[in-house]
């Protein structure tokens, strides 16, 4: 893959003058827009790998940006916002964003933010070409259409909701998924019960995930926000 081209969406010119001095030694191409109006324009003239997204922008909010930019495309977006603005990152990641980065942040979260999201992106990539009956991430694998996964090659013993747990991480490895999104794919509904089942759920398929103690952590917690999958080397 080409280095990929990033569309930084940010009015804060002391951010956006970090962001870019950041991209620019680190050798990515990148666009800016410092409105709403402009990042809509950038994402569909230009077709960006990646947008950084700030969600507090003067000519209208963040979150209509994603809904726009999803009414056409996949392209991952990490919404940025202040560290006590939770709620509208849980509202940005359900509008579709794929991650976020909290204000102040440093050059090495904004990179580790971009790794994550070009590995997610090479495996959609990926995905699309080979057949999707099952799912590899390092030790872990997934058969779609048997219903069982497993573990250096041994079957793992999940419950149904475990197994459907699992499958929904898998499906969105890379990406943020918020407790409401997660409970609403599991039960078709989301009550407070549900979240707090879902840690419980969360915590016996980890166990089963971990078969020893240097195993990698396949699923990252975001604590009030949800639970990610990761891509294991
Ligand atoms: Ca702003």
């Amino acid at each position: 893959m080409n280095k990929p081209v990033i569309l930084i969406v940010e009015d804060d010119i002391s951010v956006r003058n970090l962001m870019v001095t950041t991209l620019k030694t680190h050798d990515y191409r990148y666009l800016v827009a410092e409105n709403g109006a402009e990042a809509i324009l950038e994402a569909s003239s230009h077709n960006p790998d990646v947008v950084f997204l700030d969600l507090g922008l003067p000519d209208m909010d963040g979150i209509e940006v994603i809904r726009k930019i999803r009414s056409w495309s996949n392209m991952p977006i990490i919404v940025i916002s202040a560290r006590s603005e939770d709620m509208d990152k849980i509202e940005a990641l359900d509008a579709g964003a794929d991650d976020y980065l909290t204000k102040p942040f440093s050059v090495e979260e904004l990179l580790a933010r971009l790794r994550v999201t070009v590995r997610r992106l090479s495996l959609m990539n990926s995905h699309t070409e080979q057949s999707s009956a099952t799912y590899i991430n390092g030790a872990l694998k997934i058969d779609y259409s048997a219903g069982c996964a497993f573990l250096d090659g041994k079957e793992l013993k999940l419950t149904p909701i475990e197994y459907k747990l699992l499958c929904i991480l898998a499906k969105n490895t890379g990406k943020v998924l918020t407790h409401t999104y997660i409970t609403q794919s599991i039960y078709g509904r989301c009550w407070e019960n549900d979240i707090a089942s879902l840690r419980v759920f969360m915590v016996t398929l980890r166990k089963k995930l971990k078969a020893s103690s240097d195993s990698p952590q396949y699923i990252q917690t975001h604590i009030g926000i949800g639970y990610r999958m990761m891509k294991v080397e």
